[in-house]
């Protein structure tokens, strides 16, 4: 019998992203290099904490398998198996990859207590956490497709 040599597969491994081999550090840059690295929309988002639009974003309606990394610095932060379709037009997942990956910050800006949630690496904002029933964490992070940077892979 021919011996038939397992060839391992080559996609990206979910393991490169598995929590505990993230590693968080700290990342501060000028509001000069901000500008430098992003493009003008993803300045505001980011680093402005805007929102972009409703239903004309990138990922909202994106159903591919894959990983979701920070617009600011790299840091996987979400995977497609928390995202859901929340219908509000905006990509919506109900729990980062790890806890440690986001921090959370109470927005009193317009009036309103929202809670505000950033990346931990490098303080970028990426969108709120709102109270959501029906998913398993109860809280729905509507995130901004223009703070994330979407990477196909098999999770
Ligand atoms: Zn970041």
């Amino acid at each position: 019998m021919t011996q038939v040599e397992e060839v391992p597969v080559q996609t990206q491994k979910y393991d490169s992203v598995k929590a505990d081999t993230i590693e968080v550090g700290n990342i501060t840059r000028s509001k000069a290099e901000w500008k430098q690295l992003l493009s003008s929309e993803e300045y505001h988002i980011l680093r402005e904490a805007g929102t972009e639009p409703a239903f004309r974003n990138a990922y909202y309606n994106n159903k591919k398998e894959g990983i979701y990394y920070c617009g600011g610095c790299s840091l996987p932060l979400y995977s497609s198996n928390t995202k859901f379709d929340s219908g509000t037009g905006w990509p919506s997942f109900y729990a980062p990859i790890d806890p440690k990956l986001v921090k959370r910050k109470v927005d009193r800006r317009y009036g309103m207590e929202r809670v505000e949630v950033v990346c931990a690496q490098c303080g970028s904002h990426l969108g709120h956490i709102f109270p959501y029933e029906g998913v398993p964490t109860e809280e729905r992070h509507c995130l901004n497709s223009l703070a994330l940077d979407f990477k196909q892979m098999d999770i």
